[in-house]
């Protein structure tokens, strides 16, 4: 299973990964009064990239 790891320094919350993953993988929660990231859904994750790839941060790292 892909290990899905957010960089939350980098995090901008503004969804990009939420919109380009196929499977439901990320959330926007307000952590700290800001909204980030969070990879809720890690286990369905297929490791196809798209987010790493996609993210104008660099906020996501995707581990086979
Ligand atoms: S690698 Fe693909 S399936 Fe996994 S979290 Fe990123 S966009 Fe979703």
């Amino acid at each position: 299973m892909p290990k899905v790891t957010i960089d939350l320094a980098k995090c901008t919350g503004e969804g990009t990964c939420v919109d380009v993953c196929p499977v439901n993988v990320f959330e926007l929660q307000e952590i700290k009064g800001k909204k980030k990231s969070v990879a809720k859904n890690e286990k369905d994750c297929i490791g196809c990239r798209s987010c790493e790839v996609q993210c104008p941060e660099k906020a996501i790292k995707i581990e086979d």
